[in-house]
């Protein structure tokens, strides 16, 4: 009779080859059946006992009453998770019964920290049992077959052995131990001799063709394991297995955290990250985690259900609205984009048809999110990382009015350092209510929607810092360096006060800077140097006249026609355009055309699907692809009064051709109303491209400014989106400079000026590089004008282009920022660093 294995989770049931990870696929491990969860309970899949559970909680194996080795490994490099997430609800040794639960995780948490969610169930001695039936590429409930085995009589293993053993000890360089991975490459290696191996340490024994022995050996990172042959190749399989152990097998590459930007190498007790919102903050301690929300499946009736789905997502968008009207322009954008999700019909429709099968509220909402989450993950995408987080991020929202549970913590003391292992965008708003000091996060990226609320709430912030940051306990002091890149954690009494003496002396800095904000901006030898702010609405432009701004040199139009199902109109445009000149009266506006596309998607203007959309359909060229809509735009801004005052300047240019086409379409519109003069139209240079051919562009726009955020991105061929790689994406490398120095060079020698309003200009080591560099106009975030103001004024145009010369001439970005921070201490440390 067969003996059948059920399904530890409700999920849909796929094939091994499907999944991501060789030493599944390739049936390394054994042969099985992989299931993409639905459900946060692994239950056991027959009768047996427990033969291991990791030390962290992601991975179980099961030895059944008949001798079927079992694996179930929750998602994939989950080990790298150390534990976060998954909470053990039996041990090893321990009898259980089909259906008993073994583990639970929260779905949530580890769907957003692992590679995949996908969790292979294998069977690891696979030749001594066949699989004759499995159910693959369908849903499965838990405790439904999922395969039948049949045993296998096994050819007695021929080989000969004198009883002479040969042993090595090798000290364990896999950052995890022995887990699943590193068991299935051991096992497959002692498989390709005839003779025994086995791994001992201290008084475990375990035989190396076994991936379970080699697991229930509980092996540590430097455990010394030794290696014992046997059998005619002896020689042979221990110099192979002590090669293959001695090795890190790749696994340190694999869990590595991307290196932090930190240019000056970190003292004792220091923890590097990346900055995502730059300042100095100091204070306790409060740790922000995520706990999992449960749901029942069964429902309580279909009418009942739908009622309180209905009432659920009615409640969260308003409060989501209230949200949008109360926060600034960054917090609108993002939540406007959770509204738009919340709308969505397709997610609701898929909830009503889980719901009409019986299921409860919450979980057909949690199945119906869950499946958009898949298919977005499927897509391979890094960009839609985000995206899964903002879905996450209105599960949890829904769910929680669902259950009566919090959806996140919603306080903490004020001036604490919140410490996280990652944040949703809601969860940071319904905290920055607290008034917290600072942020640090051991995930995350500088460019995600966390990040960018930080910079715009001024609330200093690193992301990135890794398992370091678990030192970090509730209730101790933090330094949190977002200057330099660094925290420390329990710092001692004389490093305390010398810090707290930077924060205060940094304040009185910062006011004095804003006194004499309004003054012109000049070096210390008389060049001029423009200070303008970029903005995102009416608001931003009050904030920056406030701190000096002396125009706009960038209105990031998009945030218009983001999270909304259809286009602004022109009229509402232009109120939105002429509010902002309003309040900037007599100031240049430098209004950017639409750049959306690429990491900036509206869902009216559908796009085919891109391989790599930061290569694709964006910026200038979306609108040109769509006449109608850029030309909407273009009257918009012309009928700003008074006339003159907006400028308009192209996003993503890459040839002339672009340029001249936008001029011929704006002097057609002039024409059709009646406005003879002409208006000043002006590129962006973010493009490899656009720097290297700055001479030609200039010669038929007005000006010029650099967009250094996607400059970076295209010149270090880094996805500034991708957590992978965005910890290096830092503009200051030298590759980027040298594009800025050329932009400048070919910008001037044509008789435009040039400017810059990437990221860059808001960063106070980098200000004086871009002045020395050549240029003349900075805009920034509207909280950093002043202090750009004071900084430029403390230089003279020399001292800048030396220090840009020695720049230059770096050669690591880190490189660059220790140069800086030198020249920021003895140039102009009364005003800047
Ligand atoms: C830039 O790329 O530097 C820029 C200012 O544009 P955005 O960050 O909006 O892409
Ligand atoms: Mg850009």
């Amino acid at each position: 009779m067969a003996l059948i294995i059920t399904s530890p989770l409700r999920g849909w049931a796929a094939p091994l080859d499907s999944v991501p990870d060789p030493v599944f696929a390739e049936r390394m491990m054994g042969d099985g059946v992989a299931i993409h969860p639905l459900d946060d309970t692994v239950c056991a899949p027959c009768d047996g006992v427990i033969v291991t559970l990791h030390d962290s909680a992601h991975a179980v194996s099961l030895r059944s009453d008949e001798g079927v080795e079992l694996l179930i490994h929750i998602g994939l490099e989950t080990v790298a998770l150390k534990g976060r997430g998954f909470t053990p609800l039996v041990a090893a040794g321990a009898r259980v019964l089909r259906g008993d639960p073994l583990i639970r995780f929260d779905l949530d948490a580890v769907a957003l920290a692992a590679v995949s969610l996908i969790t292979p169930v294998v069977v690891t001695n696979a030749e001594a049992f066949t699989i004759t039936r499995r159910t693959i590429d369908r849903a499965v409930g838990a405790c439904e077959e999922l395969m039948a085995l049949e045993p296998v009589a096994q050819a007695p293993r021929r080989w000969s052995d004198d009883g002479t053993v040969i042993a090595q000890t090798v000290t364990l360089r896999l950052p995890h131990g022995i887990h699943a991975r590193p068991a299935a490459r051991i096992a497959e290696c002692a498989r390709g001799f005839a003779g025994d191996v086995h791994l001992v340490l201290g008084d475990r024994r375990g035989d190396a063709r076994s991936p379970i022995a080699l697991l229930a050996l509980g092996t540590r990172l430097g455990d010394s394991v030794v290696i014992e042959a046997r059998g005619d190749d002896a020689e042979h399989a221990l110099a192979a297995m002590v090669a293959l152990l001695a090795s890190d097998m790749g696994e340190s590459a694999a869990v590595a955290t991307p290196a932090p930007l930190v240019a000056t190498p970190l003292a004792p007790g220091q923890i590097g990250g990346v900055i995502a919102s730059p300042g100095l903050a100091m204070g306790p301690v409060v740790r922000i985690d995520r706990s999992a929300i449960a749901v029942q499946r069964e429902g309580a009736g279909i009418t009942v259900e739908r009622e309180a789905l209905a009432a659920a997502l009615v409640e969260v968008g308003a409060g989501i609205a209230a949200r949008i009207a109360t926060g600034s322009s960054q917090v609108a954008a993002v939540m406007s984009a959770h509204l738009a999700l919340l709308d969505d019909p397709g997610l609701a429709s898929a909830a009503d048809a889980r719901i009409a099968e019986g299921t409860s509220a919450g979980f057909a909402w949690r199945g119906a999110v869950h499946d958009q989450i898949d298919i977005l993950r499927a897509t391979g995408n890094a960009h839609l990382a985000e995206r899964i987080d903002d879905l996450i991020d209105i599960e949890r929202q829904v769910l929680a009015v669902l259950t009566g549970m919090p959806a996140n913590a919603d306080a903490a003391p004020p001036g604490a350092i919140l410490v996280a292992d990652d944040l949703l965008p809601s969860q940071l708003v319904t905290l920055a209510a607290s008034r917290p000091a600072g942020l640090c996060l051991a995930r995350g990226g500088p460019t995600s929607h966390v990040a960018i609320l930080c910079a715009g709430m001024g609330l200093p912030a690193l992301v990135a810092m890794g398992d370091a940051l678990d030192a970090a306990e509730g209730g101790a002091t933090l330094l949190l360096d977002a200057e330099a890149g660094c925290a420390t954690i329990a710092p001692n009494a004389t490093d305390s006060t010398a810090f707290a003496a930077r924060i205060t002396a940094r304040h009185a800095r910062r006011d004095a800077a804003r006194a004499t904000a309004a003054a012109p901006c000049h070096t210390a030898d008389g060049a001029r140097i423009e200070l303008f702010a970029n903005l995102g609405s009416v608001e931003d432009a009050v904030a920056a006249a406030a701190q000096g701004a002396e125009g706009s040199g960038l209105v990031r139009s998009e945030f218009l026609f983001l999270g909304r199902d259809s286009a602004p109109s022109e009229d509402e445009q232009h109120a939105a355009y002429q509010g902002i000149a309003d309040a900037l009266p007599g100031l240049p506006v430098i209004v950017r055309l639409l750049d959306i596309g690429g990491d900036k998607p509206a869902a009216y203007l559908p796009f085919a699907a891109e391989e790599n959309p930061a290569l694709g359909q964006r910026g200038i060229r979306v609108g040109l692809a769509h006449p109608e809509l850029l030309a909407t735009q273009l009257r918009a801004i012309l009928r700003v009064r008074p006339f003159g005052q907006c400028r308009i300047m192209l996003p993503m240019v890459a040839s002339v051709a672009e340029v001249r086409a936008v001029r011929a379409i704006t002097d057609r519109l002039r024409d059709e109303l009646g406005i003879a003069d002409p208006v000043e139209i002006g590129v962006m240079v973010e493009t490899p491209a656009a720097a290297i051919t700055a001479d030609l562009l200039a010669a038929e726009a007005d000006f010029l400014s650099i967009g250094t955020n996607d400059l970076s991105q295209y010149v270090l061929a880094m996805d500034r989106g991708n957590p992978a790689v965005a910890a290096q994406v830092d503009p200051l490398h030298p590759a980027v400079l040298r594009m800025i120095a050329e932009t400048c060079r070919r910008g001037a020698g044509a008789g435009r000026w040039v400017g810059v309003c990437g990221g860059l200009a808001s960063d106070p080591l980098a200000v004086p590089i871009l002045v020395g560099l050549g240029a003349t106009e900075l805009s920034a975030v509207p909280g950093f004008v002043a202090e750009a103001k004071a900084i430029v004024r403390s230089l003279t145009l020399a001292q800048t282009q030396a220090h840009a010369r020695a720049a230059l001439d770096c050669t690591s970005a880190a490189e660059v920022r220790a140069l800086a921070r030198a020249f920021a201490e003895t140039s102009f440390r009364e005003v800047g660093a």
